[in-house]
């Protein structure tokens, strides 16, 4: 008899399956545990994790640590995917214009042009000349409002104003002409006088439409092709605003600039391909696919991208002790998304939605840290330890413990930082592939397409489904569903969206993002990362290359918990045929313990 525990060690979780071997193939579970990995992934930091994972499990199952005779940790490397990802993308802040913003409470309606003008000069103006009107700090919204009028009367075309406090409904309330009033411009000194302006105001429950249109602009200040290419950045980010002012100002004002993206090199067995990052993300994945197997990619010198690469090679070369030149990148995965920027040249603080490429990539190391780890373990606990078998081919011992399932079979095994995939067949043949991009990359994904800077919200916005607090007594599901209370809400989630993590429990997200723009982000992350990952990896594991030859797939791992990926998946792969669910490891802990679980059974096969 023997007791032994598996132990797999993920980029997020450390799983314990604690067993006990009575003979050749006989074996009795007694506990599985969860915790998380301290440190990075195969390397001696994951210690503390362990050590913790085992205690637990130890617990549930009344024992000591002293009970165990062998542990079994899988073998992490070659690989580690972590921490490699970070969104490359190019800022272009090239205006000669200066945009404006989406006060909560514009006031009056429609489009005005004119030149800029401050409201103690515009007596001083000739009545033939529109003026938009400018309301510094320190004015009174009735005083404002009488200026205007008494102007007006005169013959003045006042087609506009801005004004720096929250006064544009007073103000347009007392105006004797209506015109569109932008407030809460908090950077009024910034405006510059005597340049032509224009300020646009929708109907409430509408959206601008001329500002917001690169076309639009050109009409308005009369721009030449050339012109209106440079106002792009700012019509877009002015699309969905109730209100907008756009400044002309003289060429030259802001400086235009601009980081270059860079290409990479992709260095495979076979072929070597550059590709520039500005190509998108699906050119640089037709490009990988074509090179794979890949040796090392490399990124241009004194680029975003080239920076990126190298400070991934540096972190894990750090971690790992080994020379920066061994630190290989086997594997990335190439995403396209939005990310919020800051306009340059903005009134108040302005963001615009820019094309971005985000990149995970998996670094290849050797095997000498993971038996540094092994060996501290047993020299720690007192309790042999020892690396066995392949990640993947652990984790497929252990879904086919799932009832239903039998040889061939074809494993997907979502973690945290990388997507690996297995197949078995009939004669128990087994290949594998570990491939970089999973649930981290789409909780990074909806951090900065949301620009939330947030990682555990974004994390819980991925794990949950929304809600829309309409009134305190009831919440509009994402499914158009709705919950009412008996008793009122909190009065900080009203008209809030919400994360719907329990029964009662409600988190608010930050920020004016509608619910249907978080929940098309937050799908559209995991299509483009666990969608794509699938099709890469079965493709590769096929024995024909052809996905139509995979019946069954079985999801294992921490990202098949996620309540629509299986329903994401699912969908992708039914034009292939494919069927596919989420795996029940030993009939009882769902997607999870494969690995360990599959670290248990080998050993029971072996001689023990
Ligand atoms: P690893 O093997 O890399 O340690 P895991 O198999 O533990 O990874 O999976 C970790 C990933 O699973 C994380 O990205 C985490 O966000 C995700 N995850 C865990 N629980 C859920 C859930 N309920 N819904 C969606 N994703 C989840
Ligand atoms: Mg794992």
């Amino acid at each position: 008899m023997a007791v032994i525990a598996g132990v797999d060690i993920g980029n997020s979780t450390t799983e314990v399956c604690l067993a006990k071997i009575t003979g050749k193939g006989s074996i009795e579970f007694l506990a599985a545990s969860i915790e998380k990995t301290t440190g990075i992934k195969g390397t001696t930091e994951n210690i503390p994790g362990v050590v913790l994972a085992l205690t637990a499990a130890l617990n549930k199952a009344n024992m000591k640590i002293t009970d165990i005779d062998v542990i079994r940790i899988n073998e992490a490397t070659p690989v580690i995917g972590d921490l490699a990802m970070e969104t490359i993308t190019e800022t272009i802040i090239t205006e000669s214009t200066m945009i404006g913003h989406n006060p909560s409470t514009p006031g009056g309606i429609g489009i005005g042009r004119g030149v800029t003008t401050l409201i103690t000069e515009l007596s001083e103006k000739k009545p033939e000349e529109p003026v938009i009107c400018i309301i510094p700090e320190g004015f009174d919204y009735e005083d404002a409002a009488n200026i205007i009028n008494e102007q007006t009367r005169r013959g003045l075309k006042i087609q506009g104003a801005v004004v720096k406090r929250d006064d544009a409904v007073l103000i347009a309330n007392r105006l004797t002409e209506k015109i569109p009033i932008i407030d809460e411009v908090d950077s009024i000194e910034k405006v510059p006088m005597g340049m032509q302006a224009a300020v646009e105001v929708a109907p409430q429950g509408k959206t601008i439409t001329t500002l917001s249109n690169p076309y639009g602009i050109a009409t308005i200040f009369d721009l030449s092709p050339e012109e209106t290419k440079m106002v792009v950045p700012v019509a877009r980010a002015l699309i969905g605003n109730r209100s907008a002012v756009v400044i002309k100002t003289p060429l030259g004002d802001v400086k235009e600039k601009k980081i270059p993206v860079g290409s990479i090199v992709l260095q495979g067995e076979r072929l070597n391909e550059t590709i520039n990052i500005e190509d998108g993300s699906e050119a640089i994945m037709d490009a990988v696919a074509r090179v794979t197997p890949l040796v090392n990619v490399y990124g241009e010198p004194g680029t975003n991208v080239g920076g990126m690469l190298e400070r991934v090679r540096s972190v894990m070369s750090t971690l790992t002790s080994q020379n920066l030149s061994e630190m290989k990148i086997q594997d990335i995965l190439a995403v396209d998304t939005l990310v919020p920027q800051r306009v340059k040249g903005g009134l108040a603080g302005e963001f615009s939605a820019e094309g971005a490429v985000a990149l995970a990539a998996m670094v290849k190391t050797n095997r000498l840290p993971m038996e540094e780890l092994a060996r501290r373990l047993t020299v720690e606990l007192g309790i042999k330890t020892v690396i066995a078998g392949v990640e993947a081919g652990m984790a497929l011992l252990g879904a086919l413990t799932t009832p239903g399932t039998t040889k061939p079979l074809t494993l997907l095994d979502i973690g945290g930082g990388s997507s690996d995939a297995a197949i078995i067949n009939a004669d128990g043949k087994i290949s594998s592939i570990h491939l970089a991009g999973a649930g981290d990359m789409v909780t990074m994904l909806i951090n900065s397409s949301l620009g939330l800077d947030n990682l555990n919200l974004s994390e819980e916005i991925k794990k949950f489904p929304l809600g829309k607090v309409e009134s305190l007594f009831h919440i509009r599901l994402e499914d158009q569903t709705v919950r009412f209370f008996e008793e009122p809400l909190a009065p900080e989630f009203f008209a809030r969206v919400v994360i719907i993590r329990g029964e009662d429990d409600f988190v608010p997200i930050p920020g004016n993002h509608t619910l249907d723009k978080i929940r098309n982000l937050r799908r559209s992350a995991k299509e483009k990362v666990f969608l794509k990952n699938t099709i890469r990896a079965l493709k590769q594991i096929s024995p024909t290359g052809n996905l139509r030859h995979i019946e069954y797939v079985v999801l294992v791992g921490g990202s098949a918990l996620d309540f629509e990926i299986p329903e994401i998946i699912s969908d992708g792969l039914a034009d292939y045929g494919i069927v596919c669910g989420q795996g029940n490891i030993r009939g009882t802990e769902g997607p999870r313990n494969a690995v360990a679980t599959g670290l248990v059974l080998s050993a029971a096969d072996e001689k023990w």
